[in-house]
């Protein structure tokens, strides 16, 4: 049994509890934060849309929406003191015939309803802003606000501001139960590696938020695996497509998307079909050719199939009811932050205040450090720097250890041998080729690691100690490649 005690665990190392752990590491409280997976950012937070979304096309007065406008303005602020690329390039909904027009129509009258800039046009107007994407469209309502972000370093740099604040965070340590006061309050979480005493526990375990309170003998609810599967282009022609394009909503689905991402690739996609298998991250042929065959429409002539680099799948938190946020009604010091299926980078920041208030008036007293960081180091990255400051960001230091130098390892990406070092021994490391991958998005381009593999997992093995190939892909025993003997 863990000696020491906490006074709040939050579980679950998504966007929604990275931004939490942040938060709660403002007050003079212990916080230790738990994740089932080796690495923060690997649920439905490393594979989404990437929108930071203004909430236009959400009926306004829900939770969410309220969420998402309360955020919505924080992003500039919260990106420069995280590290994360944003961009607001704006979005067109897109009518291609007169029903997709009425609903546009409606979406105006909800983005105005929300005090949300937005606008139809259509003739020069429309192709001036959608230059030769979407060819055939006839009309769109523009939204300049909405924005591009990266979620997984959102999420990596929530993680670590809330770690340089004094926060604990255990990965690869799932939450297996709970011990209770007779009162019903939880005394203990458990873990494989012992229980550990804490004063209140945060549920933000995304997917496995019910067997969260199921464990805690809270109020039961039901939560299942909603998949959304995506095709992503190369960078070659992310420049072909201005702005997050999607089809009009209709009253059976919200559409289909083209998303330019802050590294200029394109996503396409993504479906939401729901199943029941919380693992099944698969992506099939008919469904990705049936999605390219909705999106092509949105694309301009010249992008083909062929321009296709990867496909992938991310599973949306699904629930009976969608952002339950709330102290549970049946164990006292058990706040769920669950359910936060399709807009849960785009209000984040927005859920961990509204937590943060809940605990300060219902749990236990928040008292506010008398001082704390409010953003990480930066690390200069090749990719993402002006030229003339290139020249000095990127210039060897007399005596450096070869690792910290600026020679480029990943050539696709762009990613130097300094910023994957700065970020295997950074406040949240990465452990292996994924977190590498995730923080610095070397092997993530259009060879895939094909070139860049051995040197990243040589980087890798200085800061990890193990040997080059024993470098894990991503959780424990997925080695990239057996060790050569
Ligand atoms: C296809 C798709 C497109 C989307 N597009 C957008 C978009 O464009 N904009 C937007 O704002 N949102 C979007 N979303 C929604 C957004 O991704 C989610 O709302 C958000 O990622 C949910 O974050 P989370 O932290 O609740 O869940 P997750 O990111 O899934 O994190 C939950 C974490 O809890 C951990 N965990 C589970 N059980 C335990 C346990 N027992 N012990 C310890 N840890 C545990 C998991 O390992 C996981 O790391 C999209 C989602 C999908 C799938």
């Amino acid at each position: 049994m863990s000696s020491r005690s906490y006074d709040i665990a939050v579980i679950g190392a998504g966007v929604i509890g990275a931004a939490i752990a942040a938060q709660l590491s403002r007050y003079a409280v212990r916080v230790v934060w738990f994740e089932a997976a080796h690495d923060v950012a690997e649920g439905a937070s490393k594979a989404n849309s990437a929108i930071a979304c203004t909430g236009f096309d959400m009926a306004p007065g829900s939770l969410e929406s309220d969420l998402i406008l309360q955020t919505n303005p924080q992003w500039e602020n919260i990106c420069r003191a995280l590290d994360v690329p944003l961009r607001r390039i704006g979005a067109l909904s897109l009518a291609f015939d007169d029903g997709d027009s009425d609903s546009l129509r409606n979406l105006l009258n909800q983005a105005r309803e929300a005090g949300i800039e937005a606008e139809l046009i259509a003739g020069d107007a429309l192709r001036r802003e959608a230059r030769t994407a979407a060819p055939s469209a006839i009309e769109a309502l523009h939204v300049p606000r909405e924005g591009i972000i990266d979620p997984i370093r959102l999420t990596v740099g929530l993680a670590k501001l809330a770690v340089l604040n004094g926060v604990e965070l255990r990965c690869s340590t799932p939450v297996t139960g709970f011990r209770h006061h007779p009162s019903g309050a939880i005394s203990h979480v458990v873990t494989p590696t012992g229980a550990t005493a804490v004063g209140a526990v945060v549920n933000a375990a995304g997917v496995n938020a019910d067997l969260i309170t199921d464990a805690a003998v809270a109020e039961p609810f039901t939560m299942w695996p909603r998949k959304g599967q995506f095709l992503l282009l190369d960078r070659a022609v992310g420049h072909l497509v201005p702005k997050i394009m999607c089809t009009a909503p209709t009253p059976h689905t919200r559409g289909i998307y083209a998303v330019p991402t802050t590294n200029r690739t394109v996503l396409v996609g993504p479906t939401a079909v729901d199943g029941d298998d919380r693992g099944d991250k698969t992506t099939d042929g008919d469904t990705l050719d049936a999605v390219w065959a909705r999106a092509e429409r949105l694309l301009p002539e010249g992008v083909e199939r062929r321009h296709v680099t990867k496909t992938f799948s991310g599973l949306r938190p699904a629930s009976d009811r969608t952002y339950r946020i709330e102290v549970s009604a049946k164990v006292p010091n058990l706040v769920h932050a669950a359910g936060i299926r399709s807009t849960g980078v785009s209000a984040a920041p927005g859920v961990a205040s509204y937590v943060a208030d809940l605990i300060g008036a219902e749990v236990m007293e928040l008292p506010v450090k008398s001082s704390v960081r409010e953003s990480i180091p930066v690390i200069p990255r090749l990719a993402e720097i002006d030229t003339d400051v290139a020249a000095t960001a990127f210039t060897a230091r007399p005596g450096a250890a070869p690792d910290e130098h600026p020679i480029v390892v990943c050539a696709c990406e762009h990613v130097t041998a300094a910023e994957i070092a700065a970020e295997c021994r950074g406040p949240v490391p990465a452990t292996s080729l994924d977190g590498v991958r995730k923080r610095t998005r070397a092997t993530a381009g259009r060879c895939q690691g094909a070139y860049c593999s051995v040197g990243v997992s040589f980087i890798l093995s200085a800061a990890t100690g193990d040997q080059p190939g024993e470098v894990r892909h991503g959780e424990p025993g997925s080695h990239w490649e057996t060790p050569v003997r």
